[in-house]
């Protein structure tokens, strides 16, 4: 089940005598097993395809919302490995027992707690990956400039490169992106999750939230909170949560699609479909 090379990098490097290995679904990205060893009970993911870089950037961004002391929980890292001939890429970490239920509102405070973690500009000095596709975090010091050139403008191109949508679609987003100065409400760079839908956190055996797959960065807070509203999974006691320490600025709702064009641009260029004419139609709503 486990790459073999990758079973025997793992017993050499880190003593591990694996015992039994169980996949686990879920991801769309990497391969994934709960790892039961002589040291105890692993999650371990693998990728063939992925960049170099890639599960290290992973491991990073799970360290600094770690650091961010707003009491929200990641997985501990306990290794990572680069592809190397007839080795995939790998990310060894703490197996969170998922438990039934969890503190939603709890949850809600402590995301607002990780917002309160700030930086003089948005973005961040490297970049990382949104899913399996690169995400550019060049800083500067205006949300607008970094939504939109940061944020949408490689997305479409990435589209319009692959096929996916005509060139055509950059005047209609041109019309929306001249507004969005007048739409944003001003804000100071928080660190986001930045990938924080339904699938990317789990509620341990103890009820307490635990965030996974992240694509940090720093930006707006209202950019996490619409991620959340994608697909939905998080319930009210979550949102009220979040107001009791940060109150959300009024029109909220109205400025969720502006900001679900990121992840829906994402999912155009990963899986196509009926996701780019939902997109176009959001644009044309504008
Ligand atoms: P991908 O990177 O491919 O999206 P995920 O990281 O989402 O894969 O993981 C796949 C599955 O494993 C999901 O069901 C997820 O809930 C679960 N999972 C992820 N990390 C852990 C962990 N540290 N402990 C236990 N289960 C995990």
């Amino acid at each position: 089940m486990i790459p073999t090379e990758l079973s025997t990098h793992l017993t050499e490097t880190l003593d591990l005598e694996i015992k039994d290995t169980q996949p686990l679904s879920g991801g769309s990205i990497n391969q994934a097993v709960k790892l039961s060893t002589n040291k105890g009970d692993y999650f371990l993911k693998w990728n063939r395809s992925a960049p170099d870089d890639f599960f290290e950037k992973e491991a990073d961004g799970l360290k600094r919302l770690r650091d961010a002391k707003s009491n929200l929980q990641v997985p501990n890292v306990i290794s990572t490995g680069k592809p190397e001939p007839g080795r995939p890429g790998y990310l060894l970490m703490e197996f969170i027992e998922k438990g039934r239920t969890g503190n939603s509102f709890e949850f809600g405070q402590k995301l607002a707690k990780l917002h309160q973690t700030k930086a003089e500009q948005f973005g961040l000095e490297m970049d990382n990956y949104i899913g399996s596709l690169p995400q550019s975090n060049r800083q500067c010091n205006d949300w607008t400039e970094f939504f939109t050139q940061e944020r949408i403008d490689p997305q479409i191109k990435m589209a319009v490169d692959s096929g996916k949508m005509d060139a055509g679609i950059n005047q209609n987003w041109n019309r929306l992106s001249s507004k969005l100065n007048d739409i944003f409400p001003a804000t100071t760079p928080s660190l986001l999750h930045g990938d924080l839908w339904g699938g990317n956190y789990l509620f341990d055996s103890s009820g307490n939230a635990v965030m996974i797959d992240p694509a940090v960065y720093y930006g707006h807070p209202e950019m996490d909170l619409s991620f959340t509203k994608m697909f939905g999974g998080f319930s009210a006691e979550f949102y009220s949560g979040y107001e009791s320490e940060s109150p959300l600025e009024p029109g909220f709702s109205e400025r969720v699609p502006i900001y679900n064009l990121y992840p829906l641009l994402v999912h155009v260029n990963l899986f196509g479909g009926h996701y780019t004419s939902q997109f176009k139609s959001i644009l044309k709503n504008y």
